[in-house]
């Protein structure tokens, strides 16, 4: 089996996109379509033909350039079943645990609720890859829009418990602020503290955090640790439950 190849471009105002490549099928995912413009761009910088589009949710920023790349033909375009209603354009409509081939690979269907009702994520895991929108940013995770603090908490989870060497990709460059937020509600974290002057380098020479990987979210992410007693006593909630703890993690991240 071939590997994928990925090509990761920054997009709107701190969007990333991200096409996935497998050679040998000849075929090329775009993870979401944030903006025609910068996709067509990209496809042109790698020089892959655009075969599918893998949305993760119904937000603009992430669905804005679905039309106009259609226009082209010969593109399948997969999405959440249960947000149908508010994706158009939408060729394959999936949900949890679904699998369905893209090139050489089997791609299995992760429902993610939490930043939005119908969001998804999708895994690869012959490849090693996942592409969770806006559901986990590095050291982070998406705004509560239309889930609930436990809807996140158990997406994250899901995510979490993939492989630790799985590379995941997210919808935003988020990374900086959700560091120095991280350090505080999680201070005593050594790996956290390291990763931020990290990031705070890798920003400076406008590199990005993106992939990053399971086993360092669930080393320095504060929302994939709020089932931790450290996490939760940093923020005055010692002995409740995950979910709660994320609550209060989340509603300060709201106000940081
Ligand atoms: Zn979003």
């Amino acid at each position: 089996m071939s590997a994928l190849k990925t090509h990761l471009f920054p997009c709107l105002s701190d969007n990333y996109g991200v096409l996935v490549h497998d050679a040998e099928a000849g075929v090329t995912a775009s993870i979401d379509a944030p903006d025609e413009a910068a996709v067509r761009q990209a496809l042109e910088e790698t020089g892959w033909s655009l075969t599918h589009i893998l949305i993760t949710h119904h937000h603009l920023d992430h669905v804005g350039g679905v039309a106009g790349l259609k226009v082209d033909g010969g593109i399948t375009v997969v999405g959440p079943r249960s947000d149908a209603s508010r994706i158009d354009s939408l060729d394959v409509e999936v949900g949890e645990g679904d699998t369905f081939r893209f090139g050489n690979h089997d791609v299995t269907v992760l429902e993610t609720p939490g930043h939005t009702s119908g969001h998804i994520a999708y895994w690869i895991a012959s490849a090693g890859l996942a592409f969770v929108g806006d559901t986990l940013f590095t050291m982070g995770c998406g705004r509560l829009f239309e889930g609930t603090p436990a809807d996140m908490w158990a997406s994250l989870s899901k995510i979490a418990a993939l492989p630790p060497e799985t590379q995941l990709f997210c919808g935003h460059e988020y990374t900086l602020s959700n560091a120095r937020f991280a350090v505080t509600v999680d201070p005593d974290n050594a790996e956290l503290a390291a990763r931020l002057s990290e990031v705070e380098s890798l920003r400076a020479a406008d590199k990005p955090t993106v992939p990053t990987t399971v086993a360092l979210e669930r080393a320095t992410n504060p929302f994939v640790r709020a089932g931790l007693p450290s996490v939760a006593a940093a923020v005055g909630m010692a002995g409740e439950a995950p979910e709660k703890v994320l609550a209060v993690v989340r509603a300060r991240k709201d106000a940081f």
